[in-house]
């Protein structure tokens, strides 16, 4: 049962990504019914009860995390069966998650939520994979996080198993969708409008799905790539780059959120900026996939011009975790690198992607996203006592660039607390494992995906 309050007390340093970005030494945390009511030194909240009190004192408490762009669903069952050099798995993760069974994919769905709660995500997106929300919906309300949702819908050939529709029942299905789902579990689940990509959908269903999107005041997402090979097609194609055709089509602003966005030339980043458009970015797939990311990496260019980045971890099976601590080391990295230039992606930089910009990036930045008061209470701490903490002096180089999700030890979303003391109790993990592994080999059986298991024997 939820606390009507709650308070974290005497924090080693609370990182609020307040307005003046200040991290509180020795902090304290009022949380009352569900909201931030107080926030300050220990010793100006002496005085304030709560009907829990949580010990802070190895604590590093953040702001909870906004993963904008991560596929559940069929993932979780087959992770790591695709070998690195596999050149494009799309094929086969279509294929796979078509043939996903309701039970099925509400058990790989708790998977997916454990991990992502485990590691401190309070929100994520999910981009239009899951296919049965009404099998999902308990496993949501369950494990008590936020959820953004959609249908993944196109109305053109694709070389993958992708759901097509005629335009027409493409959009009334985003309309019903968004309907029946919008605002749901106390306003934690959020439905959008999921139209797949600019490839598989026509310029009436991409139109349609934004008019849907602004008609119902709710979100609209897409993957978006450009790069030379893209701007020559699609200027053959519509007279205009990957980016100004969504542009000239009505489909870019501030409820869009356009999925990798890798490749962007001046012009486009210019137009995303210029439109209010947000963007997920999704370091380790970027870097995984051998996507190129010192030619068509543009996070800094985004983020000089003001665009709203949330980051992402896009699938157990492209990045190949959900933990957006590594994420946020992913991000604050590989530009210094790609760019042989340390100013790049500083340390804070990530960290606010992964908290207020990405709440921001979400359409949710006015009531989460940061540690202040009136603020919905979505905190993550960390327990400091641990090797890869040691020794602590600044607590954004520490979180950023030694530790991951694994101190993670307590997690409160709404103010509830979801992860206590590094326990959850929405599933029975012991039961839950074997069972997702056992899908995992029914899946491949029923579709006839095999992979080499190892490139190493396997005896
Ligand atoms: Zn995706």
């Amino acid at each position: 049962m939820p606390h009507s309050s709650l308070k974290i007390e005497n924090a080693r340093y609370v990182i609020t990504v307040d307005p003046q970005r200040r991290i509180v030494q020795d902090g304290s945390i009022l949380i009352e019914n569900g909201r931030i009511s107080r926030v300050g030194k220990a010793t100006e909240l002496a005085g304030a009860s709560a009907d829990r009190v949580i010990d802070g004192r190895r604590m590093v408490v953040t702001p909870g995390f906004f993963n904008g762009h991560m596929h559940i669903s069929y993932a979780h069952a087959v992770r790591g069966i695709f070998p690195d050099e596999l050149a494009s798995p799309l094929k086969h993760v279509f294929a796979l998650q078509a043939a996903m069974t309701e039970e099925e994919e509400y058990h790989t769905t708790l998977a997916g939520l454990l991990e992502l709660v485990k590691n401190g995500n309070v929100c994520f997106v999910d981009p239009g994979s899951t296919k049965f929300p009404d099998a999902c919906l308990q496993a949501y309300e369950d494990a008590g996080i936020r959820v953004i949702l959609g249908e993944c819908v196109t109305d053109r050939e694709a070389p993958w198993a992708l759901p097509r529709y005629s335009t027409g029942e493409a959009i009334s299905r985003t309309s019903s969708f968004v309907q029946k789902w919008d605002r749901r579990l106390e306003g934690r689940l959020r439905a959008w409008a999921m139209p797949f990509s600019p490839d598989t959908c026509s310029a009436d269903l991409l139109r349609g799905a934004k008019r849907v999107a602004d008609e119902h005041g709710t979100g609209f997402t897409l993957h978006h790539g450009s790069g030379p090979q893209a701007r020559k097609d699609s200027q053959a194609r519509h007279g205009f780059s990957p980016t100004a055709y969504l542009e000239s089509i009505g489909v870019l602003g501030s409820n869009v959120l356009l999925a990798h966005a890798l490749g962007l030339d001046e012009a486009e980043i210019e137009c995303i900026a210029r439109t209010g458009t947000a963007v997920a970015m999704c370091p380790s797939t970027a870097a995984k996939g051998g996507r190129g990311v010192p030619e068509h990496g543009r996070m800094p260019e985004l983020l000089a011009k003001g665009v709203r980045i949330a980051l992402g971890c896009d699938s157990p099976n492209n990045s190949n975790y959900l933990d957006l601590v590594r994420a946020m080391n992913m991000a604050a990295v590989q530009y210094k690198d790609a760019r042989q230039d340390l100013r790049q992606i500083p340390a804070e930089a990530a960290v606010e992607m992964a908290t207020l910009l990405g709440a921001q990036a979400l359409g949710l930045g006015d009531e989460l996203g940061s540690i202040e008061g009136g603020k919905k209470a979505d905190l993550v701490l960390f327990d400091t006592h641990r090797p890869e903490w040691q020794a602590l002096f600044n607590p954004i180089n520490n979180l950023v660039y030694s530790a991951d999700g694994r101190s993670v030890h307590t997690v409160i979303i709404d103010g509830r607390v979801v992860v206590d003391a590094y326990q959850q109790s929405f599933v029975d993990e012991e039961q839950l494992y074997p069972k997702v592994q056992e899908i995992g080999e029914r899946l491949q059986a029923r579709t006839g995906t095999t992979f080499p298991r190892s490139r190493w024997p396997i005896v």
